[in-house]
């Protein structure tokens, strides 16, 4: 696409406008802090490109807002999850990675990643170096080192803030898990000590999975990088400066504001390509690192992400931050499509679809608001943000590409998200509920089917019981009300049920309603109370299979012993078999034809496992579809919900094909998103 096409004059003005903002906010458009910052980082950090390491001095000032007193911080230090003895590596031999090849029993020695703290003090508190040991909360594995907690030798009260000052050395791994290096690309995610969340009344400080991503609370930072001259660094928030240094290196200022992570990706090909989206807050730089190699990604990823900046603001909220820089990373790579705040990684490859690169790109945009800003627990609860984002994902391609057309356009076939989504689901074993922790699912392929494809096709298939609308207006409100906080399922699930309560598309049961009884105890969520709890506890919190089937049709004369005359009519009773195969209750509608071309729409409340509908008329069934609609995504098996006395075999077998040939192409697209 040519740039000329992001230059939409409604949306876009020129850059200079953004000056107006600048005296609120250095890296936000708004007058006011957005999040409550619990967290301050200065990092000042010299980066070795040669030896693909870093050596760093951080000072982070924790606010303790816990209403407790505190006796000890825990700290990630994810970088140790690239060693042979981390439960991360461990857990590959069963997840795919560096121990997906049994044959090979060697850790990679490129591969090797670390992070040391070689200093830890605390203002008040003295050296804390000797307080500092390594903890594994969630396996015991004691060779993890990816969490280390400090002891303080006095509790740091209420309501005050600890300062500590940190030195430490990091070694990238050649690419692994979005982070390390390639060739003279160095992607700096995850790469700082930075403290758990205290989180429902304790430290929630997991250790790093194979499968997890990451949770953090909000604050400033304020970030040094000192790298070789001919090197170009994008990285989170906004760039404040930058000096040349005489040994030949320069160091880059960046500073950020209601963010929760801070990213840097540095390569001496990188090229500019920026355009200004003028949001309801303010302008937004669009700001593209895209490698010289590749000439077309720059404008591609400043349209797509220009675009889903504008559906983004209209659809559930603004984008406050006053940049969003996309990093194009090294072809080859596994550093592609990862999400960070304000920046991001997208993806290319020789094989993708239509829209590939936009899928990735809008993919990790759309994190910015499902992790970046309404920032839930990763470790605990990955469904709200890869899911509610694969979710959005599907509206918003749709919206750009066509709802049939948004991954795969050709001549030759097409496919939409929601098609590629509810692939991920049914190609998934029914093993895990989407609530399931992430690092607790059976094994990576249900991880992914389950966190991205079943929550996508969960919430499609609620927008037909609720109302697209509805739909909408609920993620508009989710967004606004949990947007710089961490909220839970509960909170995402109450508010869709206050919002369809409110516009008369649910209705509340009474407290003792049988609906009502949880499949999984939580004890401390106040009683909620709308009809749609029983989808909630089958999609949302069971494993339960949804399939609809059509068994039989047939019509028989209802005085099937006399002759059948002609010319005269002749009364039928036909009959429907309709069949729920798998343990999923959904009211269904069910659409029936006769042969005399006359339709009628019935329900079935699904309640039975079978049901017969039976029809007395002059003229026979020819047909019953359930669902016609196509709205219940969430039925496994398509094929069986039709069902007509003239078997079109041509039909079915072409849409097999075409569905089958598509699913190879689809799992490629499926398998580079993150
Ligand atoms: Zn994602």
């Amino acid at each position: 696409m040519s740039r000329s096409v992001v230059l939409l004059p409604a949306i876009l003005v020129a850059s200079g406008l953004s000056l107006a903002a600048s005296a609120q906010s250095i890296a936000t458009n708004s007058p006011v802090p957005l999040s409550t910052r619990v967290t301050g980082y200065a990092i000042d950090a010299h980066i070795d490109t040669g030896k693909k390491s870093l050596d760093a001095t951080e000072t982070l000032t924790y606010k303790n807002l816990t209403g407790q007193p505190l006796t000890s911080v825990p700290f990630h230090l994810y970088l140790n999850a690239f060693r042979p003895q981390s439960s991360f590596t461990s857990e590959t031999h069963f997840t795919g990675g560096i121990r997906d090849n049994e044959k090979d029993n060697d850790y990679p020695k490129e591969k090797l990643g670390s992070i040391d703290i070689s200093s830890i003090s605390a203002d008040g508190f003295g050296d804390l170096k000797s307080a500092m040991h390594f903890t594994a909360p969630d396996d015991g594995n004691m060779q993890d080192h990816t969490v280390a907690e400090v002891a303080l030798p006095h509790p740091l009260a209420p309501g005050e803030t600890i300062t500590f000052h940190l030195t430490f050395h990091d070694q990238f791994p050649l690419s692994i898990a979005r982070n390390g290096w390639k060739r003279d690309f160095i992607m700096g995610g995850q790469w700082y000590p930075k403290p758990g969340v205290f989180w429902h009344g304790a430290w929630n400080c997991h250790q790093y999975h194979s499968t997890t991503e990451f949770f953090s609370d909000f604050g400033i930072f304020d970030v040094k990088l000192t790298v070789p001259q001919r090197y170009v660094i994008g990285a989170s928030g906004v760039p404040t400066g930058e000096k040349a240094n005489a040994d030949g290196t320069k160091t880059l200022s960046f500073h950020g504001e209601d963010i929760g992570d801070f990213a840097w990706a540095a390569s001496p090909h990188f090229t500019f390509t920026d355009g200004i989206y003028n949001s309801s807050m303010g302008p937004v730089k669009v700001h593209v690192l895209a490698l010289a190699s590749h000439p077309a990604a720059g404008p591609r990823y400043l349209d797509v992400i220009t675009k889903a900046l504008g559906e983004f603001d209209r659809r559930y909220g603004p984008y406050p931050y006053k940049i969003a820089t996309v990093i194009d990373p090294e072809p080859g790579s596994e550093i592609g499509g990862m999400e960070y705040p304000t920046l991001f990684t997208g993806g290319t490859s020789l094989y993708e679809p239509t829209y590939g690169t936009e899928l990735t790109a809008e993919h990790e945009f759309g994190h910015q608001y499902w992790y970046g800003m309404v920032a839930t627990n990763e470790f605990e609860d990955a469904w709200l943000d890869e899911g509610i984002n694969s979710y959005t994902e599907v509206n918003v391609m749709s919206s750009l590409y066509g709802r049939n057309t948004s991954v795969i356009n050709r001549p030759y076939g097409n496919v939409g998200d929601y098609e590629l989504q509810r692939l991920e689901y049914v190609t998934s074993a029914d093993f895990d509920p989407v609530t399931r922790w992430a690092f607790k699912f059976r094994n990576s392929g249900s991880y992914a089917g389950v966190t991205y494809g079943k929550t996508a096709t969960l919430l499609g298939t609620l927008e037909g019981i609720i109302g697209r609308d509805t739909m909408d207006e609920a993620m508009h409100v989710y967004f606004m009300k949990f947007r710089f906080t961490h909220p839970t399922t509960e909170d995402f699930l109450r508010t869709i049920e206050a919002v369809a309560v409110a516009r008369g598309r649910a209705t509340i049961l009474p407290p003792d309603d049988p609906a009502l009884k949880q499949p999984v105890s939580y004890a401390d969520v106040p009683a909620v109370n709308s009809n749609l709890r029983t989808y909630f506890n089958q999609a949302v919190y069971g494993t339960n299979v949804l399939d609809y089937a059509v068994d039989s049709v047939s019509s028989d004369p209802v005085m099937w012993w006399l002759p059948e005359s002609k010319g005269k009519k002749t009364q039928y009773l036909s009959t429907v078999y309709l069949h729920r195969k798998g343990d999923f209750i959904l009211p269904v509608t069910v659409e029936i034809t006769f042969d005399d071309g006359t339709k009628l729409s019935d329900h079935w409340d699904g309640v039975d496992r079978w049901t017969k509908l039976s029809y007395t008329r002059n003229a026979r069934v020819v047909s019953a579809e359930i669902d016609p609609d196509h709205t219940v995504l969430l039925d496994k098996d398509f094929f069986n919900n039709s069902y007509t006395t003239k078997t079109n075999t041509t039909a079915a077998s072409k849409l097999m094909m075409i569905w089958t040939s598509a699913q190879q192409l689809i799992a490629q697209v499926v398998s580079w998103i993150v």
